[in-house]
């Protein structure tokens, strides 16, 4: 080897070995990084032991079975270098404080959807979904190559948390009712579980919004707390019981046309791992985003079916005079959204250009096929 060559690699290797020293993360065995070299000596590494919090009751279809994808799919592709534990909500902590656990680091990982943590930032709230805004496919265009990715992570990163789309649930039911809505009248007062910008819009619509977690709105819908709720579609809503206290079944889910689940990893958690192991967890989120999106392709079908057959659930779609109202209703919110910030006003201009640019191709590719299929 010459010279020049063999001071370039050492000079690498000592580069890996620092940031070994400097991880933060738990290591088996004995003195931490003692043993840890660069790669490819991964026999001498010792494994990382990461724990994922979760807004999802644990194993739930689809979202805690995401979550339990990605952690193994991560454990898989680093071959065992990094384990990773996922807790259900309440187990290590609430549904709605994995935000702060992460990035205080209590744990290493959280999976959720950005919309629940508007109260830290209003324009998170674009990393979910937006009302008449992306489906799934188009979020994924949009996060991976429109610029919305490099956008979410400046935006997580004040609260050192490095964000991942780690899922996505496709386009949603507009939810459970007891009533039929035959008019934007029919939401005054009424009481829903809807979250994000989709709940802004419900108020306007002269509705009350809630948010709460998936675990609770079976027990919300029967003490009467709510009068209605959306969740996700059938394959999540069948496993909740929802036809056992609602009646009418309504679509399409405007308020949740794609939306993306989220994994967010603490930033010192992040920035302790080589550059093959942070490819590994990166490239995993990648996979699990699409294996969930292809498990709600595959089950909401069948567990359409069985909700009609089976549980003789009324199913409906939106008159569509409500849904242009609500059409334009949302544009409103998500201005007044954009006009929040300075940031708020930079995620919206990207995300709108993108938006903009699909909706001609989408005309003449999706649409004009499904319209064709029949
Ligand atoms: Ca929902």
């Amino acid at each position: 080897m010459k010279r020049r060559e063999f001071i370039k690699k050492a000079g690498a290797g000592s580069l890996l070995l620092g940031g070994a020293l400097a991880a933060g993360c738990r290591q088996e065995g004995g003195q931490a990084g003692k043993t840890v070299s660069g790669a490819p000596a991964v026999h001498t590494q010792k494994t990382i032991h990461w724990k994922m919090v979760t807004t999802w009751p644990k194993n739930f279809p689809g979202l805690g079975t995401g979550a339990n994808f990605l952690a193994r799919t991560i454990e898989e592709m680093s071959g065992g270098r990094i384990k990773v534990k996922v807790y259900g909500a309440k187990e290590l902590v609430p549904a709605f404080e994995i935000f702060d656990a992460v990035a205080e680091g209590t744990a290493e990982l959280g999976h959720g959807s950005a919309y629940y943590w508007k109260g830290k930032n209003q324009a998170l709230q674009f990393f979910s979904t937006v009302p008449f805004g992306l489906t799934a496919d188009e979020m994924n265009g949009w996060l991976y190559h429109g610029g919305g990715m490099a956008l979410w992570r400046e935006a997580y990163a004040p609260f050192g948390l490095v964000p991942m789309a780690a899922g996505n649930t496709g386009v949603q039911m507009a939810g459970w009712f007891n009533k039929e809505i035959n008019s934007l009248d029919d939401l005054k007062g009424l009481k829903m579980r809807i979250p994000g910008l989709g709940g802004e819009v419900l108020k306007r619509a002269g509705g009350v919004p809630v948010n709460l977690p998936g675990g609770e709105l079976f027990t919300a819908m029967q003490s009467g707390t709510i009068d209605a709720t959306e969740w996700v579609g059938p394959y999540n809503d069948l496993a909740f019981g929802f036809y056992k206290v609602a009646k009418y079944y309504y679509y399409p889910g405007w308020h949740e046309p794609g939306t993306t689940l989220e994994c967010f990893v603490n930033r010192k958690a992040w920035e302790a791992l080589p550059k093959d192991l942070q490819s590994i967890v990166w490239n995993a989120a990648r996979v699990a985003n699409q294996d969930m999106f292809t498990e709600y392709m595959a089950h909401n079908n069948d567990a359409l079916e069985k909700l009609v057959n089976e549980h003789k659930v009324d199913v409906r779609r939106l008159p569509d005079d409500v849904l242009a109202k609500l059409r334009k209703l949302s544009e409103e919110v998500v201005q007044e959204l954009a006009g929040s910030s300075p940031q708020a006003r930079k995620i919206y201009e990207s995300f709108d250009r993108f938006r903009r640019g699909v909706v001609a191709w989408q005309q003449i590719s999706e649409r004009a096929y499904l319209d064709a299929r029949g």
